[in-house]
């Protein structure tokens, strides 16, 4: 059974606006098709994992009852279309906690594998961020943007680091050149194999093409 790591936030559910969190059921809203997809994925075989950040809950903006509830109710929307949802990995910590689960770090990846013995160079995982990205390939994934979500800005890092890389200077100017290219430089070492417009186009591509 091969698994699939799927982002929550702007990959099943809409991103609140201005960075925001869910924090409660009636703030969370499915992504066109979303339910669709995770549904295909369990009726191919797929076992669906989701790896969320969740800071909200260590900077105190909602509590882990409010996540668990969130939880209950997306699974339960999910299982009534036909889908399944194997297991739900968060980090409930505040971004400065230096913790070894928050993405862009592997670790809820990596311990989600132990638990469940994934072969993880099998595995794919599907994300709207960097980050998850990021986490994604330094757990030994392949991974897949989806433009939902801020995935778009995501594309336009990667587009970036493309130009850079081929040209050897960068788009923005001389004088924002340092951060951009430490930031470019970063982006253009983990990049995504795949790049579809939201989940349900990945995982259309994913169950025909991964043997
Ligand atoms: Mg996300
Ligand atoms: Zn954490």
């Amino acid at each position: 059974m091969n698994t699939i790591f799927l982002d929550r936030d702007g990959v099943i559910n809409q991103n609140p606006p201005n960075w925001g969190y869910v924090r409660t059921w009636e703030e969370f809203d499915f992504i066109p098709n979303a339910q669709k997809a995770i549904r295909d994925l369990t009726e191919n075989g797929y076992r669906v994992i989701v790896v969320t950040n969740q800071a909200g809950i260590g900077r105190g903006l909602f509590s882990e009852e409010n996540l668990t509830d969130i939880h209950s109710r997306m699974v339960a929307e999910i299982t009534d279309t036909g889908g399944s949802i194997d297991s739900i990995y968060y980090c409930p910590h505040h971004p400065d906690a230096g913790c070894k689960c928050r993405k862009p770090k592997p670790g809820m990846l990596t311990r989600a594998a132990a638990e469940h013995r994934i072969e993880l160079s099998r595995a794919y995982l599907i994300g709207d961020s960097t980050t998850d990205i990021e986490a994604g390939q330094r757990a030994g994934v392949s991974t897949i943007l989806v433009l939902t979500g801020h995935g778009k800005k995501s594309y336009q890092h990667y587009t970036q680091a493309t130009l850079f890389q081929q040209s050897g200077t960068d788009a923005i100017g001389s004088r924002r050149r340092r951060t951009a290219d430490e930031g470019l430089a970063l982006s253009s070492r983990y990049r995504p194999e795949k790049i579809f417009t939201n989940l349900y186009a990945a995982t259309c591509w994913l169950i025909k093409n991964d043997t």
